[in-house]
């Protein structure tokens, strides 16, 4: 049978609502909280080889060291390493299009994230720009907590 073929299937054309609730875990719980509570955020710093992990992980990728409880604080400000302009409109995007996606790396981490960075026109961002994370008045308890970065003075 191939792919897609539901000649002898009963279909019921429809929506399928699949609510659900996502459990950040222990160290994303840590990450968001501190983030919502008192706009900080934090990675994790391997004691072994002192390569600081953001977003956090469990484990060093190099040492295989428990970096569970190893938090620091970063700085709210970084330099983009890589971006994409998002230009394919879709209802699920967390902005209208075109809009750039970034990978940052704030200073004080080795390990970059991805975020949102506003008011630079999508054709002159640059890699080593200078940005500084924007955090949301109010938001659920997301990245979006960062509203998105911009760049820094
Ligand atoms: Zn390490």
């Amino acid at each position: 049978m191939q792919k897609d073929d539901f000649s002898n299937s009963y279909v019921v054309e429809g929506k399928l609502a699949l609510p659900y609730t996502y459990f950040a875990g222990r160290l994303g719980s840590t990450f968001l909280t501190t983030l919502r509570d008192q706009a900080r955020i934090m990675g994790v710093r391997c004691d072994k080889c002192g390569k600081v992990f953001l977003p956090p992980r469990q484990t060093c990728e190099r040492c295989l060291e428990d970096i569970r409880d190893k938090w620091v604080a970063l700085e709210s400000t970084g330099v983009v390493v890589n971006f994409t302009v998002v230009r394919q409109q879709d209802k699920h995007l967390p902005r209208k299009t075109p809009y750039v996606l970034g990978m940052i790396k704030l200073d004080g981490a080795d390990t970059p994230i991805v975020h949102i960075i506003e008011g630079v026109d999508p054709d002159k961002i640059s890699e080593g720009m200078r940005v500084k994370a924007i955090f949301a008045p109010e938001s659920e308890p997301s990245i979006l907590l960062i509203n998105h970065f911009e760049p820094a003075a």
